[in-house]
């Protein structure tokens, strides 16, 4: 694509940024579809949110995304925010409005779009959420949209569990998340459930661990989704598979995200084939084998 005065800008405040897979989808994207964009990574230093989101709006950028650690940071300098992001609390896309940005979260819709494609069905089901953190919250908050029937929370720290079990449970008015140490997961009900792994463990360089090792908690297992998606196969997902289980990466919830966000920042649907490319880029741009990127 050929760079001139009337190239727009889009990128990602992160830090570290450095990464990031995002350009590969969104630089995909605009060459596929013609739209005349870059999207770049930006390293936000720490403190200096609100300078990169004014600095970003008087430079005329016409969107961003938003990644660790200031997804919730951010939304004290938006103009508006989206009723979704504002109900999740974090914010990963900014668009701009004539007098500033307006937030919205497309990390959930994107997961929800994700878990669609491979055919994990959530109405009615119980499921499990390993972690407590920003995304483990908001996963919870959308399984309680999509009517899951309900929510074991387990986390290392069981104040987090019971932190995020409190405000979802307040505004469900049920109890529909329960609280668990992570530790008490021989505990949970003689039942099969879908897993949804949301903490940082098995990433990239620490591959050889998985945040629950015993082979015996992965036969409770229909399902093994891992928000982890570096690498492509995490040890969770070894020992979901391993059990009988159907498991899957965050890789497709992160190709969703961005084209949620793509598409609302130029106005244009993504087609199959474009998401299918830029789902390839992004393969490819995590350094797998050629043989594998296709898979
Ligand atoms: P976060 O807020 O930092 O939370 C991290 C969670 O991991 C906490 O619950 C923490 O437990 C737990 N944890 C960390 N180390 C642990 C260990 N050694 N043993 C047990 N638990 C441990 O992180 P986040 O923003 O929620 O992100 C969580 C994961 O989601 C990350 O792996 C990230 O890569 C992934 N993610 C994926 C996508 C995607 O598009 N696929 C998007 C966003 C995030 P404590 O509370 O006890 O510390």
């Amino acid at each position: 694509m050929e760079i001139n005065g009337y190239t727009r800008t889009c990128g990602v405040f992160g830090n570290p940024v450095e990464h990031t897979m995002s350009p590969a989808i969104h630089n995909t994207l605009a060459g596929r579809m013609g739209v005349n964009l870059v999207y770049v990574p930006f390293h936000v230093p720490s403190g200096k949110i609100r300078e990169a989101v004014e600095g970003a709006f008087a430079l005329n950028l016409l969107g961003c995304n938003v990644t660790v650690p200031y997804k919730s940071d951010v939304i004290a300098h938006l103009k508006e925010i989206d009723p979704l992001a504002k109900k999740i609390g974090a914010v990963n896309t900014l668009v701009r409005l004539e007098d500033g940005f307006k937030g919205y979260n497309t990390d959930m819709p994107g997961l929800y779009r994700a878990m669609q494609e491979d055919g994990v069905e959530i109405e009615g089901q119980d499921v499990l959420i390993l972690g407590a953190g920003g995304v483990a919250r908001a996963v919870a908050m959308l399984l309680a949209d999509k009517k899951a029937t309900g929510v074991y929370l387990l986390n290392r720290t069981l104040e987090k569990a019971e932190q995020i079990a409190q405000e979802i449970n307040a505004l469900t008015r049920k109890e529909f998340v329960k609280p668990m140490a992570l530790d008490d997961y021989t505990k949970l009900p003689d039942q099969k459930f879908i897993c949804i792994q949301a903490t940082n463990v098995g990433m990239f360089p620490n591959t050889d661990a998985a945040v629950i090792e015993d082979a015996a908690f992965y036969e409770k297992l229909t399902v093994g989704y891992d928000l982890v998606y570096q690498p492509a196969e995490t040890k969770f997902m070894k020992l979901t598979e391993a059990a009988g289980g159907r498991a899957f990466n965050g890789l497709k919830m992160l190709l969703w995200q961005g084209v949620i966000a793509y598409e609302l920042w130029t106005g244009q649907k993504v087609g199959e084939d474009d998401a299918q490319a830029a789902y390839l880029a992004m393969r490819k741009a995590m350094g797998l084998p050629e043989a594998q990127i296709q898979e």
